[in-house]
């Protein structure tokens, strides 16, 4: 029989509450030695002990070549990874992106530690481990599992900061739900592209816009060497039109510089024609990122710049 292969990288479902009140890192795994986890057919891996603000995209890419290795062995019915809930939404996202698995993969956190009241982190990793083993949830991209529901990691995003149903996908709700006697998709779900990833170079920054801002920053990042700006635009994907001079200049330099929208439903897309309007800046080189919040977007133009995409195809990757 396959085992379920769970790979730790740290996060509050790794850690403890001291008496004092602050949430611990732990030396061992706290869930590794609770009965219930071992009904199921299950192999434990602890490859990173991190806080999720600490993982950096070399981690991440770290975790895809551990994943794929593991992959190979065909040895196993599903991976599970356990992350701090901080850049969960990141990581699962980075190895969407970057791996094609038969087998299911799937993220979990906690949003209260082992020893707190109410702790969710045992129930949320046994809910993962019945979805990553279940052919069901086979050849749907990366999902997240917690609080009883199934995302995608293309769209889920943490949207409280300590509520147990943080994992939400604000456009189009959840693919799925656990229930006690079963696991139910309710949406088809497809992965994206594959952006094969080999080693990570490319600078790339995110922004965000906001009413007033004046281009200081902007100017400074010019000088700087970066490749690529993700900007959370106002809107359908505006901003305001003092940063409209220095756009230009960065697009000129060979800067791509891609909108995402600030807001947390809908789309970008160029329809005003006003300075520092959508339409107007389309037409000045500024890629439209569809769908994507901003540090999933500036992931995937980092797989992208990697690959050495041309402009044209980072505007078709981006379409979709
Ligand atoms: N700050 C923690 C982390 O992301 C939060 C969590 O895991 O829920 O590691």
């Amino acid at each position: 029989m396959k085992k379920t292969l769970i790979i730790h990288t740290g996060g509050t479902i790794s850690m403890k509450e001291n008496p004092q009140g602050s949430v611990v890192e732990t030396d061992a795994h706290p869930l590794s030695k609770m009965e219930a986890l071992h009904s199921f057919p299950i192999e434990e891996v602890q490859l990173f002990h991190l806080p999720s603000p600490h993982i950096t995209p070399e981690q991440m890419l770290q975790l895809t070549k551990f994943i794929q290795e593991k992959i190979e062995t065909n040895l196993y019915n599903g991976i599970v990874i356990t992350h701090g809930t901080d850049t969960l939404e990141e990581t699962s996202y980075f190895i969407d992106l970057s791996i094609k698995s038969c087998i299911p993969i799937v993220f979990t956190g906690a949003m209260r530690s082992s020893n707190e009241i109410g702790s969710d982190g045992l129930y949320n990793l046994i809910c993962a481990i019945r979805v990553a083993s279940n052919p069901k949830a086979s050849n749907r991209g990366v999902l997240i599992v917690m609080n009883d529901e199934i995302h995608t990691a293309q769209y889920v995003t943490k949207t409280a900061t300590s509520n147990v149903s943080t994992f939400q996908s604000p456009q189009f709700g959840p693919v799925g739900i656990v229930t006690k006697q079963d696991i139910y998709f309710y949406q088809k779900t497809y992965q994206d592209e594959i952006i094969s990833v080999s080693s990570l170079t490319k600078k790339v920054i995110l922004l965000k816009a906001y009413a007033g801002m004046d281009n200081e920053l902007l100017e400074y990042i010019l000088s700087t060497n970066i490749e690529g700006i993700i900007i959370e635009a106002l809107g359908q994907g505006n901003i305001p039109p003092t940063l409209v001079p220095t756009i230009k200049k960065l697009i000129k330099k060979g800067v791509t510089v891609l909108f995402v929208s600030r807001c947390y439903k809908g789309i970008v897309q160029p329809t005003y024609h006003y300075k520092g309007g959508g339409r107007a800046l389309l037409e000045d080189g500024v890629i439209f990122a569809n769908h994507l919040n901003g540090p999933k977007a500036r992931l995937k133009l980092m797989l992208l710049l990697e690959n050495d995409a041309s402009q044209r195809e980072i505007m078709t990757a981006f379409r979709d």
